[in-house]
């Protein structure tokens, strides 16, 4: 007799769209860096959704946040004011250092609209021809799933028979300064990048990579755009990856952590030269984007990472994660890589895929889901404890060893 989980993984088959290749464990419930399936079994979350939970599953303060809203008020559009967005964004932009923010759902949809922003910039401000502008990305991106994010994907399964594709991208290769300035020219609008390549399989650019782009930048009259949709808020043992290189992105794009793992929120920052020419009422919108569920959900994850300093222990606990996997040693292991709890463990070639050792890391109680076919990403919930670290070490010491 099969039982529960074999159930719901046979009924998925049957009546969801095949787009993910999910492990097989079925979720019932979390708390914390812990998940229980149907059955019961215990596991650590080493994926945090992508990093959309750094804050941990269901943190009571976030909950009771949520509670408390849905008791008032939970959705007005933005063709009426609500009494919760203006106060969460006066937060979000002090604590970031940023004058204006606009918020969206889905990071896909914050990615879009960096590019609007960027492009009317371009015209309005810099003065370029009419529909000429170019934005400069990296290979092997990962941005979102929209048809205009696709077509500047190098990934070919993302994007096979979907297009055709919106024009005006330029790909360049990942922590190179000089095909940045070689590709740069009058059409030029924005260089668009994550600061450490999460999808990509955790690529860190050479140390300055990010100094050096924000310079050539300058120079050009070129925004600098970061993704820090999975590398923000924390994530790298920094609120944002680009402060490990004290630099200004012109927009920076947030999302996933931003609503605490409960509620989808996105947006991007940016100052009153941009946020001002870019858009005026009528150009851009979400029904949902800005709703004061959202932000009274968002307000309180960002409460959380600051005063449970989620970056500190990000940067201090992701140094042990990475010192004690490169002690281990394992011979079927590359290369271990990491930012803060942002860590990726890339296999030999002769070890082949990581798919047969996520599977087994599910089977000893962790959640780790490759990357790319030989990568292994360890991303936990930033609240994570050494001794839940520990666990973990001596479970991916004998499934890899
Ligand atoms: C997840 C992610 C996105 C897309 O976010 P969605 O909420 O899935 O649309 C964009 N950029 C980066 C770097 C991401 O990790």
């Amino acid at each position: 007799m099969a039982n529960q989980s074999e159930l719901i993984i046979e009924l998925e088959q049957k009546v969801s769209a095949h787009n993910y290749h999910p492990l097989p464990v079925v979720i019932h419930t979390a708390k914390g860096v812990w998940i229980k399936d149907i059955e019961g079994k215990k596991y650590l979350d080493m994926l945090s959704s992508y990093s959309a939970i750094n804050q941990g599953h269901l943190h009571p303060r976030i909950v009771k946040a949520a509670q408390k809203q849905l008791k008032k008020v939970s959705l007005t559009s933005r063709g009426f004011y609500n009494d919760q967005m203006a106060p969460f964004l006066k937060k979000l932009t002090l604590i970031t250092g940023y004058d204006k923010a606009l918020l969206m759902n889905s990071g896909a949809e914050a990615v879009e609209t960096a590019i609007k922003a960027a492009r009317r910039w371009g015209y309005l401000k810099k003065g370029i021809e009419p529909d000429t502008a170019e934005i400069i990305v990296c290979n092997n991106n990962f941005h979102g799933r929209t048809t205009t994010i696709i077509g500047f994907s190098s990934d070919i399964s993302n994007r096979k028979g979907y297009g055709p594709f919106t024009p005006g991208f330029i790909t360049i290769p990942f922590s190179n300064k000089e095909a940045l300035e070689k590709a740069i020219n009058k059409n030029t609008v924005a260089f668009l990048l994550e600061p450490i390549q999460g999808e990509a399989g955790i690529q860190i650019p050479y140390p300055g990579y990010l100094k050096d782009v924000a310079e050539i930048c300058r120079i050009n009259n070129v925004l600098l755009l970061v993704d820090e949709i999975q590398t923000g808020l924390g994530r790298t043992g920094k609120l944002f990856c680009f402060q490990h290189e004290n630099v200004k992105p012109d927009i920076v794009i947030i999302g996933k952590a931003l609503g605490g793992g409960i509620y989808p929120v996105s947006g991007i920052l940016a100052n009153n030269v941009i946020m001002n020419i870019a858009f005026e009422p009528g150009s851009h919108g979400s029904t949902f984007g800005g709703n004061p569920l959202a932000c009274a959900i968002a307000s309180e994850s960002i409460d959380v990472i600051i005063e449970e300093e989620l970056a500190m222990r990000s940067e201090k606990l992701g140094m042990y994660f990475l010192n004690r996997l490169k002690l281990l040693n394992l011979k079927t292991v590359k290369e271990v890589r990491g930012k803060g709890l942002f860590i990726g463990i890339e296999l030999n070639e002769k070890t082949g895929n990581a798919r047969p050792f996520t599977e087994r890391l599910v089977k000893e109680g962790v959640l780790a889901k490759e990357t790319q076919k030989n990568i292994i990403r360890f991303a936990p919930p930033l609240i994570i404890k050494k001794k839940e670290i520990d666990w973990t070490i001596k479970r991916i010491e004998k499934v890899l060893g």
